[in-house]
Order: C-alpha cells, then sequence, then structure tokens
C-alpha cells in the first residue's frame, strides 16, 4: 500500500528536503529541519498523492488514509504530552497547504483546530489563562466557519463590532474572558442559523473537514489565477500539513515574527524580519498591526521607536541567528522564516526559499558564488533571465518636481504612474483596456491576486514589508508601497485621503517603491543606477555563453544605450524607421507617390544625404563593430498621406493636382498589405530606392573611415522567398558599393545577406544561401506567415488560445519551438550545407526572450539581436543555455515572459502613428 502520512518531530522525520513533490515545500522544508534537529513542533504530512487521488475519486481519500493519520496523530500527542480531544489537556493543531512551490496566501489554512466547548475550558486551566483559551476558540470558530463551513468572515466581524460598540471598547485586547465567552456563543449561533446546523464539536471531525477544505481550495479561483501567472500545473496538487500548535499569544513572554535571511528587496547580506509581541501567525502577514524590526539593521522610518526582538528576547534572537545561519547554509540559498515564541521558547514554523525582487536576486547569487556558498554556473542559472529587463527600466527621474503626499515601506522597487483605482476588479478592467492603473487599498487580500497583476503597482495603508501586498508584489515584479499610515481609503465614496489632501478615483497617481514615497500626478522616469554584481553576473555571463548578442537599433542614441547594455553589434537596423522624422516624411511621400523614375530620383537625391547622416552616426556609435542594415521592408502605403492637408501638401510640392494624388493612392492601395509590395519586392520593382540606401551606407562607411573609425557594414534584404530576387539584389548592393569606394578612394569590408522570413526561403536555403553571407531570421514574419496568424490582429484572440491550453506561450512572444523552430532547423541546416561558414542570427523579437534565446544556443546560431533593454537578457540567457548544454540538460525548461508583449509591429505601428500625428 502507498505511504500516504509522513510524519516530523522531535529531531526526525519520515521526509526529507527531496521529497518535495510528494510532501509539498513546506512538508519537505518541515522534515529537512526536523532531521536538522531544530526545534519544530511535531506534525505531519499528508502527501499531494492523496490530493490527486481526491480530485481523481470524486473527492475520496485512500483506503490506509484514516488509519495512518490515527497513528501519526498518536505520535504527535506522545511527543506533545496532549491529547486531541481531552477535557484536560487538549492537543491542538493547525492544518495547512503546503503545494510544490510555495504559493504564498493562495490556499486556505486552518489554526487552533482541537478547540470546542470542552476543550477551551481545558486549554484555560492549563495555560492558567482563561482570556487566550476563549480568544483562540473566537478565532477558531471564525477561521474553521469561514474557511471549511462556508460562513463568510464578515458575519463574525459584525458580531464583534456590535459587541464593543455595546461595551464602549475600541481594541480587540481589551475584551475580557467573559466578553469572549459571549463572543464565541453568539459566533456559534451565527453558525447555526446560517448552516441549519451546530459548530461541529467533534474534533476528528473538525481535523477531516479541514482536510477537505485544504484540497478544496486547491481549486479555487484566485489559486487557480496564480497558477496561470506563475506557469504552475494544475496537477501538481497540494500537501497538507497537520501539526501541534505553538502559541506566540499566550502573554508577554511570547511573541510571533516572519524574517528573511538576507533583505528581499536589495539582496543586502543583513538577517530582515519583522515581529509581533503576543501575536499569532497571521498578525503579522494580515497587516492590522505595524510590525516591529527583529533587529536594528533593518528599521524602517515606519518603525521608529519600535522596540526590536534583539532587545526585548535576547535568548531566542541569538538562537534564531544561530539557526537561519545554519539553514541558509544548508539550503544554500536565501531563506525566508517563520518562527513563534512561547513562553520564551522558540519554535521553527517554516522555511522555504524567499521570495525576492529581481534587484535582490542578482546580488544574492553574486553574494553567494563570492562566498563560496554556490558556484559561478550555479549564480548565473538562479536569476530569471527574462526578469533582468526590468532592472534596466527608468525608475522616477530625481530631479522631477514631486508633489510627495505621504510616504509608505518601500515593498517592491521600480515606479508606477497611472490612474488611481480602488478595486481589483476595476483594475483589472482598465488594465484590460490598456489604462496604466496604480491599485490603492487599506490592504490586499489574495483575493485582489487579478487586480495588482493588472496594476502598474500597489499602495496600501496598512502591512509591513511581509504584507500580502508586499510579497505578491515583489513576486509578480510590481512596484508596491505599503504601510502607508496617512492613507484612508474610503471604497464607498471613491476617494482616498493622503494626510490633508483628497484625491478621487481616476486621478493620477505615482508611486515610488525604493523610497516609499507617494506623489500626486504623473513624474517623468530615467535610467536607473545598477548595482556592480549586475556588471559582475554579466561578465560571468559573457565568459559562459557561445552565442553572440546584438541589438535591433535605429539611431545612433539606441545603439549607444545597447553597447552600454553590452551588445556586441547592431543585428537589425530598421532603416525606414528613419523615414518617418518630419522633416523626410514629405520627401518619402514624394518618393512613393512619383509618376516616373525621373521624380522618384528627385525624391531620393533628398532622402540620400539624410540617410547618410544617419548611417554615419550609428557607425561612429559603433566603433566598427558590425552593423547589419536592413533595406527599405514595409509596405509602401505605411507611408502615404492621410490626411486632406497631407495630401494637398505632397500635391504642392509634385505641382500635380489633389486629385490626381488621391488616385495613386488609390492605386497603391492594397488588399494584403503584409503579402503585397513590401521588402525586396520594392528592391525589385523600384531599384532607385535601394541603389539609393546601398549608396548612402556606403558613403557613410567612406565618411568614417576617412576619419580612422573601422567600420562594418551588413546590408540585409528582407522578404525573400525565390533565390532570384536576392541573385539580382546582391548584384545591385555590391556594384554601387563598389562604385562609391571608387569615387571616394575609400575601400572597407562589408557582407550581403538576408532575412529567412518566409517560410519558402527556408525550403531553399540551400540555393539562398549561394547569394548571401550571413541569415537573420526574421521569426517575426516568420510566425505570422507560417502560422498564417497576422501580426497585428492575433492579440484579439491569442489569449483565448492560452486560456483554454491550446497553446503554452504567444508564439510571438517564446519561438514555437515545434513549428517554427522546426523550419529554423531546417533553414540553417541547408543554408549551411551550401556554405559552411554561414553567419546565421535571429532578429525577430524572440531574440530577447529567455526561452527563445536557450533555443537559439541550442540549434547553434551564431547570435540573436534584440532590443537594447534585453540586451542583458539574452546575454544570461544564452550563458543558462551554454551551461545547460555541458550539464547534458538541454531542454531546461525557461520560464517564458508573461503577460504577453505586443509584436513588434504592433508597437512600431503605434509609434508611427504617433509620429504622423
Ligand atoms: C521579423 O519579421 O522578424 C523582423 C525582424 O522584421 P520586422 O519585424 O521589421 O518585420
Ligand atoms: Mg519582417
Amino acid at each position: 500500500m502507498t505511504k500516504s502520512v509522513y510524519s516530523f518531530g522531535n529531531g526526525t522525520a519520515e521526509g526529507r528536503a527531496e521529497l518535495r513533490e510528494l510532501l509539498g515545500g513546506k512538508g519537505a522544508n518541515l522534515a529537512e529541519m526536523s532531521n536538522l534537529g531544530l526545534p519544530v513542533p511535531p506534525g505531519f504530512t499528508i502527501t499531494t498523492e492523496v490530493c490527486t487521488h481526491y480530485y481523481g475519486d470524486s473527492k475520496g481519500y485512500p483506503e490506509n488514509l484514516e488509519a495512518e493519520v490515527k497513528a501519526a496523530l498518536e505520535a504527535v500527542e506522545q511527543e506533545m504530552g496532549a491529547t486531541f480531544g481531552d477535557a484536560k489537556n487538549p492537543l491542538l493543531v493547525s492544518v495547512r497547504s503546503g503545494a510544490r512551490v510555495s504559493m504564498p496566501g493562495m490556499m486556505d489554512t486552518v489554526l487552533n483546530l482541537g478547540l470546542n466547548d470542552e476543550t477551551v475550558v481545558g486549554l484555560a486551566e492549563r495555560s492558567g489563562d482563561a482570556r487566550f483559551a476563549y480568544d483562540s476558540y473566537r478565532r477558531f470558530i471564525q477561521m474553521y466557519s469561514d474557511v471549511v463551513l462556508g460562513v463568510e468572515h464578515y458575519n463574525f466581524e459584525e458580531i464583534l463590532e456590535l459587541h464593543k460598540e455595546d461595551r464602549g471598547i475600541a481594541l480587540d485586547t481589551e475584551l475580557d474572558p467573559k466578553d469572549l465567552k459571549v463572543l464565541v456563543g453568539e459566533y456559534k449561533t451565527r453558525v447555526q442559523d446560517e448552516l441549519g446546523r451546530p459548530f461541529p464539536q467533534d474534533p476528528w471531525v473538525q481535523l477531516w473537514g479541514a482536510i477537505g477544505a485544504v484540497f478544496d481550495s486547491w481549486m479555487i479561483p484566485r489559486a487557480v489565477t496564480y497558477r496561470r501567472l506563475h506557469d504552475i500545473p494544475g496537477d501538481w496538487g497540494t500537501a497538507v500539513n497537520v501539526q501541534a500548535m505553538v502559541f506566540g499569544n499566550m502573554g508577554e513572554d511570547c511573541a510571533t515574527g516572519v524574517a528573511f535571511t538576507r533583505n528581499p528587496s536589495t539582496g543586502e547580506r543583513l538577517f530582515y524580519g519583522e515581529w509581533l509581541k503576543n501575536a499569532q501567525g497571521e498578525d503579522v502577514v494580515a497587516g492590522i498591526r505595524t510590525p516591529q524590526p527583529i533587529n536594528d539593521d533593518n528599521r524602517t522610518p515606519a518603525q521608529r521607536g519600535l522596540s526590536t526582538l534583539e532587545e526585548e528576547m535576547p535568548g531566542p534572537y541569538r538562537e534564531l541567528v544561530r539557526i537561519y545561519k545554519r539553514l541558509e547554509k544548508h539550503y544554500r540559498d536565501m531563506q525566508d522564516i517563520e518562527f513563534t515564541i512561547q513562553r520564551g521558547r522558540l519554535w521553527m514554523l517554516q522555511t522555504r526559499s524567499g521570495k525576492r525582487t529581481v534587484q535582490a536576486s542578482v546580488r544574492i547569487a553574486v553574494d553567494m558564488a563570492r562566498e563560496r556558498l554556490i558556484t559561478r554556473d550555479e549564480a548565473l542559472l538562479r536569476v530569471d533571465a527574462n526578469l533582468l529587463e526590468r532592472l534596466l527600466h527608468p525608475t522616477l527621474d530625481p530631479e522631477a518636481e514631486r508633489d510627495v503626499l505621504a510616504k509608505g515601506l518601500p515593498a517592491s522597487p521600480g515606479a508606477a504612474t497611472g490612474i488611481m483605482v480602488l478595486t481589483a476588479d476595476e483594475a483589472e478592467v482598465r488594465g484590460k483596456a490598456g489604462q496604466k492603473v496604480v491599485l490603492v487599498r487599506m490592504e490586499t487580500s489574495p483575493e485582489d491576486i487579478h487586480g495588482m497583476s493588472a496594476a502598474e503597482g500597489i499602495l496600501t495603508a496598512r502591512g509591513g514589508m511581509t504584507s500580502h501586498a508586499a510579497v505578491v508584489a515583489r513576486g509578480i515584479g510590481k512596484c508596491c508601497v505599503v504601510g502607508c499610515g496617512d492613507l484612508r481609503v474610503d471604497r464607498a465614496a471613491g476617494t482616498i485621503q493622503l494626510g490633508d489632501r483628497l484625491l478621487a478615483a481616476g486621478d493620477s497617481i505615482t508611486i515610488d517603491g525604493s523610497t516609499g514615497e507617494v506623489i500626486a500626478g504623473f513624474v517623468p522616469t530615467v535610467t536607473p543606477e545598477l548595482d556592480p554584481e549586475f556588471g559582475e553576473l554579466m561578465r560571468w555571463a559573457d565568459r559562459r555563453r557561445r552565442l553572440g548578442v546584438r541589438t535591433n537599433a535605429d539611431t545612433p542614441n539606441d545603439a549607444k544605450v545597447a553597447r552600454e547594455f553590452g551588445a556586441e553589434g547592431i543585428g537589425l537596423c530598421r532603416t525606414e524607421h528613419m523615414f518617418f522624422e518630419s522633416n523626410r516624411i514629405l520627401a518619402v511621400r514624394e518618393m512613393i507617390l512619383a509618376s516616373d523614375a525621373g521624380e522618384r530620383l528627385a525624391a531620393l537625391e533628398k532622402l540620400l544625404p539624410m540617410q547618410r547622416g544617419d548611417f554615419a552616426g550609428i557607425f561612429r556609435a559603433m566603433e566598427g563593430l558590425p552593423v547589419t542594415i536592413r533595406l527599405l521592408d514595409p509596405p509602401l502605403h505605411e507611408f502615404l498621406p492621410q490626411s486632406d492637408d497631407e495630401v494637398a501638401e505632397v500635391a504642392r510640392d509634385l505641382g500635380r493636382e489633389t486629385a490626381e494624388i488621391r488616385a495613386r493612392i488609390e492605386a497603391l492601395s492594397e488588399f494584403n498589405p503584409m503579402l503585397g509590395h513590401r521588402g525586396c519586392r520594392l528592391g525589385i520593382t523600384f531599384p532607385e530606392i535601394y541603389r539609393m540606401q546601398v549608396r548612402a551606407i556606403a558613403e557613410a562607411a567612406c565618411e568614417v573611415v576617412a576619419v580612422g573609425v573601422k567600420v562594418k557594414p551588413e546590408i540585409m534584404i528582407p522578404l525573400v522567398a525565390h533565390v532570384g530576387e536576392l541573385e539580382r539584389l546582391r548584384a545591385l548592393c555590391r556594384d554601387e558599393i563598389r562604385a562609391v569606394q571608387r569615387e571616394h578612394g575609400h575601400r572597407f569590408r562589408y557582407a550581403i545577406g538576408t532575412m529567412i522570413e518566409v517560410p519558402r526561403a527556408v525550403l531553399v536555403a540551400d540555393s539562398i544561401a549561394q547569394h548571401a553571407d550571413f541569415f537573420s531570421f526574421g521569426t517575426n514574419d516568420l510566425t505570422q506567415m507560417t502560422y498564417a496568424l497576422s501580426r497585428d490582429d492575433a492579440g484579439k484572440f491569442l489569449a483565448e488560445y492560452i486560456e483554454q491550453g491550446i497553446l503554452d506561450d504567444d508564439p510571438f512572444v517564446s519561438i514555437d519551438e515545434a513549428g517554427i523552430g522546426e523550419l529554423i532547423r531546417i533553414g540553417v541546416e541547408k543554408g549551411r550545407e551550401t556554405r559552411p561558414d554561414l553567419k546565421v542570427g535571429i532578429c525577430g523579437e524572440h531574440g530577447g526572450d529567455a526561452k527563445s534565446v536557450a533555443f537559439c544556443s541550442r540549434i547553434g546560431l551564431d547570435y540573436v539581436s534584440c532590443s537594447p533593454y534585453r540586451v542583458p537578457v539574452a546575454r544570461l540567457a544564452a550563458a543558462q543555455a551554454a551551461i545547460e548544454a555541458e550539464a547534458g540538460r538541454p531542454g531546461r525548461k525557461q520560464a517564458s515572459r508573461k503577460p504577453a508583449r505586443k509584436t513588434r509591429s504592433t508597437a512600431r505601428r503605434k509609434t508611427e502613428n504617433k509620429k504622423r500625428r
């Protein structure tokens, strides 16, 4: 028979850390801590296999489960010297979920289980504290009824508030045992009224009810949403941990707290935590009382004047320090720990790998490698490459005026500026509509996860650095400020009060997750400074990767930024982007609307010096690194005049009637522009356009060569489908370059290659390679054309495909390895058959997606090219791929970027429209 229950406690355990899949993260770590001889309250774990059985068997349990639970609970009774359900000396337990990976606050927990009308008397007598016993019973009824019986907690809060009002009491702590007894009675009556049956008194009924509720909570909507956001498979299931209760709320010599072995926000190597005296675990994270700092190293402004655990309970603190160091060494990672001190005795309730910001993950990985706790390769593998981009994104401009209204705790860095919303639902609706919103709440709860993920940032009035809002925001990489004491939220009125200022939902607001500032209005942003550890990690990555990393850049400034991020060249310069400058668009329109080659040449004459200047600027910025310049690609109608004024302007300039221009526009319009007169088809039909561009490139190269700057231009022909296209255009390029070199008396090395972005090009790649020095896979178009999926329209329905599980990822974000990936493989193989030295890269959006970069590395591409801010992502992902390949794990799953970003083309078109306006 399969074993379903694993015991732990008293310096030993049946489980161990490696059994994580079976015992869940919490269960495996409790077992591991017990094995290490750390003080863990005894208990047992019901395996995740039981959860799978539960869902596969209409919520039934394996036959042996009841007997195993009974035996395991007996062991706990013996260890604690108390008996479950005993009227004189009752054992109380907690029942908690525990999936393989932690899902903070997503599933249900029941504490103080085992209390009933009889055992509460025993607990009061044994603890000598009737107030404590009845308060525990009151909390238990509320929690159990909410989680297991479905009687929502507001029922009990209502009763409590009314009772306090009647008695003229403000704080819960002022309730005496008599009050609490009355409340227990009223709570039970409410349960009876709501359910038509009494609150269960039999501890075994309570226990099985709680176990079932934990399994049920695996499927509640917030847990399902969390799994979707974090790529956690639904069939993993959760384990259930039943553990003897220890109490942090039994008096002034009791406490409870949570701590991180290093700062989870910055990564600094300082023990970091929060605690509360005379409190139960949930109080610290619930954010109702402001938690105190564990030591003086991490006191925040809001905690000024609050005493530390180190000062108040030096003995347990010292032991905690000893334990955290041991745990960090044992697990070789930063730990997030929970502890309780009962009557001066320290108990460890949990340890797990701590969630951290990207900034912290980089610093911790590098520090740990320097401390020789992990290897450099491990350090490289510990950072999620896709998240690096966040580190590089702008934060608030320190020079900008800030109308600071209040300050809270800086829980998760970055900056968020947007429209203020007061509910998670509104955040989701507005976020989906493309608005930037900041979610403002008194405190968040796990039900808010959908709104938090849709918002740019989260601001709460209550809570500490380990509150729900802080932990979740850090996990999903959102900027977050918590514990803003001056904030009052009036949801009904749709307003917030910040000090003496009143703001209404819909007003703009800004939060700074690094300083905790809450600011009125929008604030401009700047590029942040990076920790030195970031540079170090990047250097380690560069030593390990074999894939080159270039950038997609169209301006000298983009090129400069990308070089600072480590780009080794430009893999794609889209020349058409230069055409939208306001002083050029007229000449571009004249070029397109020209009725003959003569008119076209006149317009091209105007464009030539402008393009030459652009290219010279880029060559200077790249100082001899390769620069791949793609000749004109998009359908011509994208440049056409739209408004009457624009049409009139072109007509005036060309000395034509507006009707004539309109007729020409009409003639140029296409039913399927993406499959129409674009890419190299323009070069074939209007060779003078490409000739002008090549001349501009060659003249710019001569210009910079003349002043001693090295150049390495690579001319790239887009949308090639037939070898004849490339053969002709290569000759055109070569002839023009030779002519310019002769005219200027300068020579430079150059290459001529092609994009591979049409499926036919892949299939005839062997013949195409006869005329190409390099291939660059344009995976945006290749995906569009292979999948028959419009880059500009797929966003409307792709999400549904992902939701229904047809697709794991948006194929415009991560390369569809089975389909498009296979085509790339074929293209590379065929190309290199003809030319073994063929250089092959990729310049579609996928070049900056970690999972796709790993794929490119595996199939032996020479380089990837991506937007400047994603260059570090590609560098790290390439190193990770090389390490994995060496370790013989070529298929390591890289988390995909979520949510799906717009395709390059959509984004580009947006900018273009803006420019036009
Ligand atoms: C591509 O198609 O992948 C590509 C890089 O070109 P563009 O996005 O400009 O069409
Ligand atoms: Mg393309």
